[in-house]
C-alpha cells in the first residue's frame, strides 16, 4: 500500500502524459515562453503502462486519471488506455481534458477502455472563452462535451474555474447550462499553481462567494459527509436533485486530511502532494534497470514522506517550481 505517516492511503494515482497545451488559459500559463519538458525525459507509454501495472498491481491503486497539460495532445493516448484497461486488476480510468478534440476521440478513448471524462469549461460566452484561454476553440469544447456523452463517457463532469471580473456572473449560467445538458458542473478554487506566480488570495473567487451566486437561482442541499468520502469535491443536490453540483474549495476549505492521491509527472516523477516541492525520480529507476519490487519500494518511501497538508495557510508557504500544467490537476 501507499500509506503516509499520517495513515493516508493512497488509491488514487493521477497521470500526467504532456506538460504541453493548445490552450493558454490566463490563470495557468503565459502566453508564450513557457519551456516544455523535453522529449528525451518523457516517459514512454512502455514505462507509463509498467508504472500504472506497478501501481496497481503491488500498490493497491484503484483509480486511474489521465491528466496533461492537454492529455489529448499525448500520441499514444488510446493505446496506453487501452494497455492499461488489460491488466489483471483493471483501475477505473478518467480523463481531465480541456475538450479540444474530444470530439474525434471520444468513441476510440471508450472502446479503449476509459470509464469516464473532467471536461475544463469556464464560460459560455466564447468572447470571454477567448479571453481566459487566449484562443477561439470555445465551439470545439462544446462539441466535445457532446461527443463524450453520447460516447457514454458518464457522468461527464465540466471543471469551472471563476475569476473575478471575467466570468464571476456566470455561476448560476454555467449550472443551469449544466443541468440542461445532463453534465455534472464543479466548480475549482483558483489555486496558486500558475505558472506565472501570479495568484493573490485577496482576489480569489472563493468557495463561498460562488455559493452565494448559485442560491440566488437555485436551492442548494448539501449532501452527507458519507457520500464525499475522499472526494474533493463537496456536492448539492440542485432543487431536491437528481442533478448534482460540487466545488472543490482547495484554498478556503481544504480537504487533506481524507487526501488518497499519488502523482506521476510526464517525465516520471512522483509528487506526493499538488503542491509538494519535493519530488521522487522514478524515470531514473526504470532506465538503470530496476525491478518491479525497487521500483516500489522508491514509489513506498516517496509517499511515507507525504506531508499532513498543502501548506496554503502556513506563512512560509512556497509555490511549487513545476506549475500545473506539468503536475496535471
Ligand atoms: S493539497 Fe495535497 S494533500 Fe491536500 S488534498 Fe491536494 S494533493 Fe492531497
Amino acid at each position: 500500500m501507499l500509506i503516509d505517516t499520517y495513515g493516508r492511503v493512497a488509491t488514487d494515482l493521477r497521470v500526467s502524459l504532456t506538460d504541453r497545451c493548445n490552450l493558454r488559459c490566463t490563470y495557468c500559463m503565459p502566453e508564450e515562453g513557457l519551456q516544455w519538458l523535453a522529449k528525451p525525459d518523457l516517459l514512454t507509454d512502455d514505462e507509463i503502462v509498467r508504472l500504472i501495472r506497478i501501481a496497481v498491481t503491488d500498490l493497491g491503486i484503484e483509480e486511474v486519471r489521465f491528466t496533461g497539460g492537454e492529455p489529448l495532445l499525448r500520441p499514444g493516448l488510446v493505446g496506453i488506455v487501452e494497455r492499461v484497461a488489460a491488466l489483471e486488476k483493471r483501475p477505473r480510468m478518467s480523463l481531465t481534458t480541456n475538450g479540444i478534440g474530444l470530439e474525434r476521440t471520444a468513441v476510440a478513448l471508450r472502446d479503449a477502455g476509459l470509464d469516464r471524462v473532467n471536461v475544463s469549461l469556464d464560460t459560455l460566452r466564447p468572447d470571454v472563452f477567448q479571453t481566459l484561454t487566449r484562443r477561439k476553440r470555445h465551439e470545439d469544447v462544446l462539441r466535445g462535451l457532446a461527443a463524450a456523452r453520447a460516447a457514454g463517457l458518464t457522468p461527464v463532469k465540466v471543471n469551472s474555474v471563476l475569476m473575478p471580473g471575467l466570468n464571476d456572473d456566470e455561476a448560476p449560467d454555467l449550472l443551469a447550462w449544466a443541468v440542461e445538458n445532463d453534465y455534472e458542473l464543479r466548480f475549482i478554487e483558483q489555486m496558486p499553481l500558475d505558472a506565472q506566480h501570479g495568484w493573490k488570495r485577496e482576489g480569489m473567487i472563493t468557495a463561498g462567494d460562488i455559493l452565494a451566486s448559485l442560491r440566488t437561482r437555485f436551492e442548494l442541499t448539501p449532501e452527507g459527509q458519507e457520500e464525499r468520502g475522499s472526494a474533493p469535491a463537496e456536492r448539492w443536490l440542485v432543487d431536491g436533485g437528481p442533478h448534482r453540483v460540487g466545488v472543490i474549495a482547495s484554498v478556503t476549505r481544504p480537504f487533506c486530511r481524507a487526501c488518497d492521491r499519488t502523482r506521476l509527472t510526464a517525465d516520471g516523477q512522483v509528487r506526493t502532494c499538488l503542491f509538494a516541492t519535493e519530488e521522487t525520480d522514478l524515470r531514473a529507476a526504470l532506465r538503470s534497470d530496476a525491478g518491479d519490487e525497487e521500483v516500489a519500494r522508491i514509489w513506498k518511501l516517496a509517499m511515507w514522506g507525504k506531508k499532513a497538508g498543502s501548506g496554503l495557510d502556513d506563512p512560509s508557504f512556497l509555490q511549487p517550481e513545476r506549475p500545473m500544467s506539468a503536475i496535471g490537476g
